[in-house]
């Protein structure tokens, strides 16, 4: 069996506890206009051209068999068959290639590298994009990881089927879980889908038992006005009591660029100092053990 991912990250420090390799998948059913993984939206294969590394050499269209490249960096996406000959010879790494296939084994061995750095609670783990869309592939590697005395962690959005979270379930020693809005129409606005079948998945690891970390970006103009509304949501799951707060900010608009897109939303901004210190407080004073 194979999986599509984009990247394996060694050494992060926020995708859970400790010093963890995370995994990133590509495909994702949600279309959140703060997005800082544009390149894990499509399930795809894509060509990234970053300008800033670019000096002009030529050398991508001297190699490319399609004549997709125009002019240096300048790429015909109709004509490109994301052949990567491009990105093996460019000499900046101006362009990226997102997405290749893995089997369980390859992927398995190229996590279990950094193992000697996964001490304090530290791990693999799978994000994307939404890694449960490949389930069956996660469970099978998470297995392995677990089976071979590794931390593992789910960084999911929650919109998958629940036969998707129940395959994870036994294998993950943490859920990082994304909670956007309560208002369902609030949701859509910022992820272009409603979150009944979140809400329902998230309730269901509650009740399950599963370790679940609540990951909760905040966003002025989109979802700041929600904040109260998820802590009333939480305060009812009560197994849950870690919830990890995120200040946004645009400074990923270069990866939409990359790939020829357009930034789907420029108005992104932080909530203040005071507004992120009150929220905090506020979780904090109902119990909850509040990450930033
Ligand atoms: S090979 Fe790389 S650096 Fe050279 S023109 Fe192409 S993108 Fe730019
Ligand atoms: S990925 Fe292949 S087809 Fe696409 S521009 Fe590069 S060399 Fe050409």
């Amino acid at each position: 069996m194979r999986g599509k991912i984009f990247a394996v990250k060694p050494f992060a420090v926020h995708d859970g506890n400790g010093i963890r390799t995370t995994v990133f998948f590509k495909g994702c059913p949600l279309r959140c206009r703060w997005c800082h993984n544009p390149e894990g939206l499509s399930f795809e294969t894509q060509l990234s051209f970053f300008a800033s590394k670019c000096i002009s050499c030529g050398t991508c269209m001297d190699v490319c068999p399609q004549g997709a490249v125009l002019s240096a960096g300048k790429i015909d996406r109709t004509r490109c068959t994301t052949c990567g000959k491009c990105a093996e010879a460019c000499p900046t790494a101006a362009l990226v290639v997102q997405g290749y296939s893995v089997t369980e084994e390859m992927l398995f061995q190229r996590v279990t590298k950094e193992k000697a750095f996964y001490r304090d609670g530290g791990g693999v783990t799978f994000s994307g994009g939404e890694c449960l869309l490949q389930s069956e592939f996660c469970a099978k590697v998470l297995r392995r990881l677990k089976h071979a005395g590794i931390n593992t962690a789910v960084d999911t959005c929650g919109m998958v089927e629940r036969k998707d979270l129940e395959a994870v379930v036994p294998f993950t020693d943490t859920f990082l879980y994304d909670l956007k809005a309560i208002d369902p129409k609030v949701h859509k606005r910022c992820t272009g889908v409603e979150n009944e079948q979140i809400l329902e998945n998230l309730t269901y690891l509650n009740k399950e038992g599963a370790n679940v970390e609540v990951v909760i970006p905040l966003v002025k103009g989109y979802n700041l006005g929600e904040w109260e509304k998820m802590l009333v949501f939480l305060k009812n799951l009560e197994r849950i009591r870690t919830v990890k707060l995120l200040k946004y900010h645009g400074f990923y608009f270069s990866k939409y660029e990359a790939l020829g897109w357009k930034i789907p939303a420029t108005d992104i901004s932080a909530p203040t100092e005071e507004e992120f210190a009150a929220i905090k407080n506020a979780f904090e004073r109902e119990g909850f053990i509040v990450k930033i």
